[in-house]
């Protein structure tokens, strides 16, 4: 069976930037499972897997464009220090989930403290690089209903 729309992929892989650091990866025997086709993975490496069958492996080159997207000027942006909680241990570098007035979770990264204001970066971390993906498809089946229409994958690997 192969990977296609609508159906479940249990995907071992690990992700890198090309200098060796890994970033992310899944952890031995338990393969990240998701519904193909749905965007629930970056665009560029979805792409890559469709048509693949289980128990193969590929490396995967992802450019920003159909990664996380190119690094935009206007997310950088200069804050109040009274926007966060007066005892965080606030550093450069470190990343913050920060909630929009929509309700979404967004990861900020602080870029530099300066005294009464903070200078953050609401690009996603990813935002600007190449992805390195080292995969191997480890089990494809079809979804069932439910998962269909809850419009992600159930069981080991899933969501529940
Ligand atoms: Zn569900």
């Amino acid at each position: 069976m192969k990977v296609t729309k609508d159906r479940i992929v249990s995907l071992e892989y690990r992700l890198h930037l090309g200098d060796g650091s890994v970033i992310d990866q899944s952890a031995p025997g338990e393969p990240l499972a998701y519904l193909h086709g749905r965007g629930q993975i970056v665009p560029g490496l979805e792409g890559e897997l469709e048509g693949m069958s289980a128990g193969e492996s590929k490396q995967v080159v992802v450019p920003p464009s159909k990664g996380y997207g190119e690094h935009d000027a206007r997310g950088i942006q200069e804050v109040p220090r009274t926007m966060f909680p007066p005892n965080a241990p606030l550093q450069v570098g470190m990343t913050l989930t920060a909630q929009t007035e929509q309700g979404d979770m967004i990861p900020i990264t602080l870029r530099e403290l300066k005294g009464d204001s903070v200078v953050v970066d609401l690009n996603h971390p990813l935002a600007g690089k190449t992805l390195h993906f080292d995969v191997t498809v480890r089990e494809v089946r079809d979804a069932s209903t439910e998962e269909l229409q809850h419009g992600h994958a159930h069981g080991p690997g899933g969501a529940h």
